[in-house]
């Protein structure tokens, strides 16, 4: 490990730590840390959330669970005219997964502006 005369502590690792999470600041008695899970790393005093990636950055991984690319949204004008937007997801057929921003889905987890979607998707 390579100390840095003029900084003592702490030393900036020479590149990024890769973690599960995006990190997170806390200040604590003992310092400023940047914080992923049990992953817990000193940073200097002035570190803005700006700087994290020079200390951690996130593991790409392979499936993530909701990819935005994945990701299809419409948006739907209700009776009303107030405009809703309808976002898909998951490609795989049995695991498409519809929501709508309007409140009826977020009563009923269904609602007009889904089926209207469902029913384009499936004229094609
Ligand atoms: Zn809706």
């Amino acid at each position: 490990m390579t100390v840095i005369d003029n900084k003592p502590l702490p030393t900036p690792p020479a590149s990024p730590i890769e973690v599960d999470w995006p990190p997170l600041l806390a200040n604590l008695p003992s310092g400023r840390y940047a914080i992923s899970g049990a992953t817990w790393l000193r940073v200097p005093e002035d570190t803005t959330f700006e700087d994290l990636p020079r200390y951690m950055v996130v593991k790409e991984r392979e499936s993530q669970p909701a990819a935005p690319q994945s990701a299809r949204e419409w948006k739907v004008r209700g009776s009303k005219g107030n405009e809703y937007i309808v976002t898909q997801r998951g490609s795989d057929s049995r695991q498409i997964f519809f929501s709508c921003t309007c409140v009826g889905y977020g009563f009923r987890r269904k609602c007009k502006h889904v089926d209207s979607i469902k029913k384009q998707i499936e004229a094609k």
